[in-house]
């Protein structure tokens, strides 16, 4: 305990801090103590510390989809894989470092047996084979391009086969929290819950050698917290962890969205982690895809399979519409993209021509822009119109027909069929007060995941020695990624840090970090804490509340899949002046818990400048569309008006509309892509058009770092990916790097 500015603080001491409970942070203390247990390193579970907003917040915890995937090498019994060839799945579309990757797939498998080992309930047939399936922006997609996957003639020959995917039902990653809790409590390590991240102490400065990492400059001693239950108007109750070690496990930043799948309260703390100097990468790379609203939950895998009718209200529900059937051909095309919205989930800028299936997370979208509310109908089958015939089972395209014919799931109603397929899906929605029964699910499209981060060398380590990062919060995808590889990345970057912690770093003999000459440093940055608490105290200033509103409103219209470079920076130049409205006029708080609201409101304000930032920066290298943003386009282009088809004389409509794209690809090298007239670009009030990628940037990567004395708080960079590593060394060889530790010596991000 300590007394600064009036506040009795208490100070906690470990090994290693880990902030976040979700099954990144978790697994990462279950490796710790089994590491320095393996060590014989002396009551592990006083060293480590889990600390944490709320054991039951958070994605892992609380977010989920029909069946929710876990991504790991294929385990079929009669098809190889490889863990090269895993890595070229993750790499694949570009953005992606290759030692990450490949790390990845080398500790896939060992993680996905710890899980099972610990008690995650995934499935296995009678002879213990553990069963998978296919996910979106797997290899063994259906549709997906093996050009753009960059396939080997073997995996190529495999293709279908991988069955990667596996899945515990719709709660994998909730399960996968609860028994790593459970062993935790077995080990006896400490999580302390309730605990809000406000601020991170630093130590030292930057920058720092990397053949000097272990000895000083810059690092992150330790996380204040204030305690949510204990604080009140007088005693903020102010926790400070200091460890040797620092891993952030604290998830991605999901109220940064006003449309997002997040679970509610996921702040995460990328504002706090820029301004300690940690730095980040391919924040750009967000997926967004349809969710259901009222309970947040993805609507992918058999929700879509189903094939429910998809229709549109007004605000007052009312004036109900069937707003998809003028854009597709016939039915049979509409029903066939809604079924293969299931594995074909995130939004993507490449399966919107041609009446793919990304038409309808944009046409969604459109109709939710024009204030209307869209819906899942599970009782009916998608209804036609006029020119458009009404369902028919068998006028579904062969992949479509095949796959619900193979699953059982040829029944007459959407209800019926998923019922067939995944009755834990319908469960879900009851245990949350919605019977998909008799009610129709309201969904938009949401953000959903963060495929960039903060940088991460190969042991997960940061820019900062000792600091680790791990799960979403963490760089390690690319524009790209299987469905299921953010559990697997989460699960492997903890083994990784433990790892590297356990074996790498010195212990002292108590298990604590030893601050003594740092102390006036970090006194003086508490009480600097203490009266930035103080000043929130003013009764004029910003409402937190009202802030969170307008950051994820601006980033919902300016930042999520669709983006303008225009737009972008305007939004750029708003965040910028709102962040310093907030350091100049402070908030006024209401409530006990407008301070946490407060200190939320005014990091998430500075993570939202560094991810405009971020996308001002790449939109200014033509980057096009990608992953799961696309870019608004204001040149001329190739002009799809007739993505409404007209009524009449559909069919050779379809013929000149096709006949239009070839004869035109000639000229579209640069721009393409218009989706709909009624689709407006807001800065031309034109037709929405929208650029393709530009695939030179697939081998690079954006970074950002905090810096308060440029005009925008941060500055870029791009760095080339890291290559998969290639070296195949002799047992012996590789036996006697083991041995000395030299596998340890890491190097610089
Ligand atoms: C609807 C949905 C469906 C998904 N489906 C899949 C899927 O099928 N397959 C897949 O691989 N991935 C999926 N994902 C992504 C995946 O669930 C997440 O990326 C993953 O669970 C993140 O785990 P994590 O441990 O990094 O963070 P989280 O599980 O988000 O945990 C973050 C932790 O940090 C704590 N925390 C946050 N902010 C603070 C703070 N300020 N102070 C203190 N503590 C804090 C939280 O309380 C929480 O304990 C899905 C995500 C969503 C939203």
């Amino acid at each position: 305990m300590g007394q600064i500015s009036g506040q009795t603080i208490a100070f906690h001491h470990y090994d290693t801090v880990i902030v976040g409970s979700g099954a990144a942070g978790l697994n990462c203390a279950v490796h710790l103590y089994e590491f320095m247990s393996y060590k014989g390193v002396k009551n592990p579970q006083e060293r480590i510390v889990i600390v944490t907003a709320g054991l039951g917040l958070g994605a892992s915890r609380m977010s989920g989809s029909d069946k929710q995937t876990y991504y790991k090498i294929g385990t079929s019994p009669d098809v190889p894989d490889s863990a090269e060839e895993f890595a070229r799945t993750l790499t694949a579309a570009g953005c992606c470092h290759g030692d990450l990757a490949f790390a990845e797939a080398v500790g896939s498998l060992r993680e996905f047996y710890h899980l099972v080992q610990v008690g995650v309930p995934f499935p296995t047939d009678s002879m213990g084979s553990f069963i998978g399936y296919k996910t979106d922006n797997d290899p063994g997609e259906a549709g997906s391009d093996p050009s753009r996957l960059r396939l080997s003639a073997h995996a190529e020959g495999l293709r279908r086969a991988f069955e990667r995917a596996t899945s515990a039902g719709p709660k994998t990653s909730k399960f996968m929290t609860e028994c790593l809790q459970r062993q935790l409590e077995r080990y006896g390590v400490e999580i302390y819950d309730n605990q809000e991240v406000c601020h991170l102490l630093t130590v030292g400065s930057a920058p720092l050698l990397a053949y000097a990492r272990k000895q000083g400059g810059k690092r992150i001693a330790g996380v204040v917290t204030i305690d949510k239950k204990v604080l009140n108007e007088s005693n903020y109750a102010i926790n400070v962890f200091l460890g040797a070690n620092i891993v952030f496990a604290a998830g991605g930043p999901g109220e940064l969205y006003k449309a997002s799948v997040y679970p509610k309260g996921q702040v995460g703390i990328h504002g706090l982690a820029f301004k300690a100097g940690l730095i980040g990468e391919n924040l750009t790379e967000s997926q967004f895809g349809l969710a259901s609203i009222k309970f947040r939950w993805n609507v992918s895998g058999t929700y879509m399979q189903a094939i429910p009718r998809i229709f549109s209200t007004d605000a007052t529900g009312k004036n109900e519409r069937e707003f998809l059937t003028n854009f597709f051909p016939s039915m049979g095309k509409l029903a066939t993209n809604i079924f293969l919205k299931g594995y074909q989930w995130p939004f993507d800028p490449q399966r919107i021509e041609n009446f793919q299936s990304s038409l309808i997370d944009i046409l969604v979208f459109n109709e939710t822009q024009k204030g209307r509310h869209v819906f899942l109908d599970f009782s009916h089958n998608p209804t036609g119109n006029n020119s458009m015939e009404d369902f028919d089972i068998n006028a579904l395209e062969p992949e479509a027909y095949e796959y619900l014919k193979k699953a059982g799931a040829l029944q007459e109603t959407p209800i019926e069929r998923l019922f067939a397929m995944n009755p834990l899906a319908i469960e879900i929605y009851k245990e949350n007060g919605i019977d998909l029964y008799s009610e129709p699910l309201e969904i938009a499209l949401c953000a959903q995941h963060n495929n960039g981060g903060f940088a991460v060398d190969k042991w997960w380590q940061s820019n900062i020695p000792r600091t680790f990062i791990i799960g979403e919060m963490a760089a390690t995808h690319g524009v790209r990624r299987p469905g299921g590889a953010a559990l697997n990345a989460g699960q492997v970057g903890g083994l990784r840090a433990a790892e590297y912690i356990v074996n790498f770093y010195d212990y002292s003999s108590e298990g604590k970090p030893d601050y003594s000459d740092k102390e006036a440093e970090i006194t003086q940055q508490l009480s600097q804490f203490v009266s930035r608490l103080e000043s929130y105290k003013r009764s004029a200033g910003l409402v937190p509340e009202e802030v969170i509103e307008e950051i994820q409103s601006r980033m919902t219209t300016s930042a999520a899949h669709i983006r303008e470079l225009n737009d972008a920076g305007k939004a750029l130049q708003e965040a910028v002046g709102l962040y310093e409205d907030i350091q100049k006029n402070g908030f006024k708080l209401q409530g006990r818990n407008g301070i946490i609201r407060a200190i939320q409101a005014e990091h998430l304000s500075l993570t939202s400048v560094a991810y405009l930032k971020a996308i001002v920066e790449l939109l200014k290298l033509s980057s096009g569309s990608r992953g799961s943003h696309l870019v608004l386009s204001e040149d001329e282009g190739l002009t799809i008006d007739d993505w409404r088809l007209p009524i009449e004389n559909r069919k050779s409509q379809i013929e000149n509309h096709k006949s239009k794209i070839t004869n035109r690809k000639s000229q579209i090298a640069v721009d393409r892509g218009q989706i709909h007239p009624d689709i407006i670009n807001k800065a031309t009030g034109k037709a929405l058009r929208f650029k393709p990628e530009n695939k030179e940037l697939r081998d690079s990567v954006l970074q950002i770092e905090y810096d308060e004395a440029t005009p925008d708080l941060f500055r870029c960079r791009t760095i080339q990916v890291r290559p998969m590593p290639a070296d195949r060394k002799a047992f012996e060889l590789a036996w006697q790097d083991y041995r000395e530790g030299k596998i340890y010596m890491s190097y610089r991000i």
